[in-house]
């Protein structure tokens, strides 16, 4: 196979990298000193490197590439759609027939509730559709007071003002101004960070969580209140899976107060949580879900809004015009990639594949490496895990921050050709749906290794108690 990997050396593509291209969430200065990895191609669920090293990528690209590298089907939809129609929009009344039969189709593997849909080109693009669309929706109900969107601390919903302010990272809401006016939080539904030094167990705890969104509605005033929205499981925060009582609760708290429920499904959606959407795994029914990543698998921009029968009837029926949209709202190619995605999924049975197979086996796998002496929790939810790094594991000591334990342990995955993020002292994966049982053996051998070589520096520094 050709690929781009020999027009340059690597030093070549660094130097270029370096002195051109600002990457998203990098400390620039500091990335140009020590220069990018270059990656040229990819195949399954592994990655290979400019210097030919290859890599199991534990991560799917950016929580997205579910069907894995290399997948013919999402290749020939696009070269068939660019030479057909690369583009036209859906703004002057008009529509092209990949995004009618989108639309179509994800009518058809979302709950019952949606029938309709709203595309956008990314996640936070369909996270600032979703701020709109609620506001619209009591306006044009006569309650144009209802303005306020209830969010978590540590949530991720995307990076416009709209998304980065819906999310909870204190880091990005201290660079710009944000929140936006009418966007406030609630604690995030973290045990370890809440429940167990309250002496609470999950289940309990799940309650006291949700709760906190019951004490918000009332402190701002439920007629003042449009939506709540939260990501099934929060995946940027640190795969913080919540615990079974929270979402019941939470479904029960929006319905009680008449409050919109925003599913963020970027990441749980397509298979991930091993239901089709991640509200089917916690039981919990959406007003509005926003998807992104998984739609394409990553491999061409789309995303969008489903939105629920109780919104799209007033907004059809009472709404007029609705003064939103984007250039690539329903991309033709966008589109005809994300038909051959789902179907793919379809045909390969990867939400089932998930769901019976290889979620379990990862869960066993997971609960193996909680014997590690670094190892103080191991979570999984369908093919998302994350392992908590503690200092002392049988009293749950978390490590100093100064630490930095988790981009310890991230530089040996790296070394050892295994993606795994690090958040604070959470060390997360989220592998492609298409990774078979022999390919999380292999993951967890890499991860284990990588533990151990963490460990062996923990005690070379005397880090650990
Ligand atoms: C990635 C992500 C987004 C933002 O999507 P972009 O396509 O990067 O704009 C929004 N919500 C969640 C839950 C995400 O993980």
């Amino acid at each position: 196979m050709t690929t781009r990997t020999n027009e340059r050396t690597t030093e070549q593509w660094q130097a270029a990298d370096a002195a051109h291209f600002l990457h998203p969430f990098t400390d620039f200065k500091a990335l140009a000193g020590k220069g990018s990895r270059i990656i040229t191609r990819a195949d399954n669920i592994y990655l290979w490197d400019s210097e030919g090293r290859k890599v199991l990528d534990a991560m799917s690209g950016l929580w997205c590439v579910n069907v894995g590298y290399g997948q013919q089907a999402l290749v020939d939809a696009a070269a068939r759609q660019m030479r057909e129609l690369p583009f036209y929009n859906a703004f002057f009344q008009t529509a092209t027939p990949p995004a009618i039969e989108l639309a179509e189709l994800l009518a058809e593997v979302t709950p019952p509730q949606f029938q309709h849909v709203f595309f956008s080109g990314s996640g936070s693009e369909g996270n600032d559709t979703v701020v709109r669309m609620v506001r619209r929706y009591w306006d044009v109900l006569g309650q144009p007071q209802r303005q306020v969107v209830i969010s978590r601390q540590n949530a991720y919903h995307g990076s416009t003002m709209a998304g980065a302010s819906l999310g909870g990272m204190a880091g990005m809401h201290a660079q710009g101004g944000l929140p936006i006016p009418g966007i406030v939080h609630i604690g995030q539904p973290y045990w370890w960070e809440h429940g167990r030094p309250a002496g609470l167990t999950r289940d309990e705890f799940g309650l006291v969580a949700a709760g906190w969104l019951e004490a918000k509605i009332l402190e701002v005033g439920p007629e003042n209140v449009a939506a709540f929205i939260g990501e099934p499981v929060q995946g940027a925060g640190g795969v913080i899976i919540p615990p079974a009582t929270y979402w019941p609760e939470i479904q029960r708290i929006c319905d009680r107060y008449g409050v919109l429920l925003v599913s963020d499904e970027v990441i749980c959606g397509f298979g991930r949580t091993g239901h089709w959407f991640g509200c089917e795994t916690f039981g919990f029914r959406p007003d509005l879900m926003t998807f992104a990543k998984g739609v394409t698998s990553g491999y061409v921009p789309l995303g969008g809004v489903m939105v629920g029968d109780r919104i799209a009837r007033v907004l059809i029926d009472e709404g007029g015009e609705f003064n939103h949209g984007y250039t690539y709202s329903g991309h033709p190619v966008a589109c005809a990639v994300a038909l051959a995605n789902i179907r793919l999924i379809q045909q390969l049975g990867l939400v089932q594949h998930v769901h019976d197979d290889v979620g379990p086996y990862l869960a066993e796998g997971f609960a193996k490496l909680r014997d590690h002496p670094l190892v103080g929790d191991a979570e999984t939810c369908g093919l998302m895990g994350a392992l908590l790094l503690t200092q002392d594991k049988a009293l749950g000591t978390p490590f100093p921050e100064a630490v930095e334990i988790g981009m310890v342990c991230r530089g040996h995955c790296f070394r050892e050709g295994v993606i795994m993020r690090a958040v604070g002292d959470r060390m997360i994966i989220a592998p492609p749906l298409v990774i078979t049982r022999a390919q999380i053996d292999e993951m967890l051998a890499l991860i284990r290794r990588c533990l151990d070589l963490t460990l062996a520096d923990a005690q070379r520094q005397g880090w650990l108690r």
